[in-house]
């Protein structure tokens, strides 16, 4: 069994359809591909409408959230959630908000750099037949390269995009704590994406991680590019240590990134452990309006 939890569709950034996506996932020899767009389950129905005989979607999201650093600062925290209602009243609110907020942050970079005499157009970043996604810095990376700026989306955000970067601002994300709750209510379970990724500078410490597991957390993706082996070990030692399930996944963003759909995986083991601790059918879905059966947030940390 071959298992990726970690995949976006132009949903929010990543290049492929949700159809494209899962038709990836399936070339790729998965037998289970997670579709975990930021801020979005938009393309959670055209996925699993796609998905070919023997592939198995699990309807997913990674979710933009803000936790205490455990230094006295903050940090921007990506969580993982999974099998959750995306009917949910407060589910349906908050990621309205996010994307409504991403927009607006999308907007305010694209005029600094219009103004800055840089040559993207409002359709290209706006406007193209993802208009709809949940924007991030990658469609700004995207016009950068189109319009022959930067070679790639990578040098893109060296030049101009990285975090703290001339055209970086902030989000106002979703408090971590609230998030992990907000999912747990709706069914879900959550896991903490490439806690140690170097990349953005700011990581949480390992007291933050005890506390967000106190807070319901299921699980923790160790295998991820951005995590080298020796990160990856510690964090698997820190995992059996609090009793969290490894995940692990690709990352997929289709061409805005190079890693190859199915790069890192999940164990049959780990799946079954996050499934069985959001209390789902085995296909991940939703189970209905009877959560009896359902732990709630509090149970589930113990
Ligand atoms: P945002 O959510 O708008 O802050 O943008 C963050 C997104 O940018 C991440 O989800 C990645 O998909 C992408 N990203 C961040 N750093 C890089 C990079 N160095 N190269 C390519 N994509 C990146
Ligand atoms: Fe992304
Ligand atoms: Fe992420
Ligand atoms: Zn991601």
């Amino acid at each position: 069994m071959r298992i990726d939890l970690h995949t976006h569709s132009n949903a929010s950034d990543g290049t492929d359809t949700p159809a494209e996506l899962v038709a990836a996932a399936a070339a790729a020899g998965l037998d289970v591909v997670a579709i975990t767009d930021h801020d979005t389950t938009a393309g959670w129905d055209e996925a699993r409408a796609a998905a070919p005989p023997g592939l198995r979607v699990l309807p997913g999201a990674e979710l933009s959230t803000v936790s205490p650093d455990g230094r006295g600062g903050s940090a921007t925290v990506h969580l993982l959630a999974y099998a959750f209602d995306p009917k949910a009243p407060a589910v349906v609110r908050e990621q309205a908000r996010l994307r409504a907020e991403r927009r607006t942050r999308l907007r305010i970079m694209f005029d600094r750099m219009v103004a800055d005499g840089l040559p993207i157009t409002e359709a290209e970043v706006f406007g193209g037949p993802d208009s709809d996604a949940s924007l991030g810095r990658p469609h700004l990376a995207r016009a950068l390269v189109r319009a022959g700026v930067v070679g790639s989306v990578r040098e893109a955000f060296e030049r101009y995009l990285h975090t703290g970067g001339p055209y970086y601002l902030r989000r106002h994300d979703t408090p971590v704590r609230r998030a992990i709750a907000m999912i747990a209510d709706a069914g879900g379970v959550t896991v903490l994406a490439h806690p140690l990724a170097h990349r953005g500078g700011e990581l949480i410490t390992t007291e933050v991680i005890v506390e967000l597991t106190g807070a319901g957390l299921t699980g923790i993706e160790v295998d991820h590019a951005d995590q080298d082996e020796p990160t990856r070990g510690r964090l698997r030692s820190l995992a059996a240590d609090l009793g969290l399930v490894v995940t692990g996944g690709s990352d997929y963003h289709g061409t805005n990134k190079r890693i190859p759909i199915g790069a890192n995986t999940t164990s049959p083991a780990s799946l079954e452990a996050l499934l069985g601790a959001a209390g789902r059918r085995p296909d991940g879905t939703f189970a209905g309006p009877d959560r009896a059966n359902v732990p709630s947030a509090q149970e589930r940390s113990g």
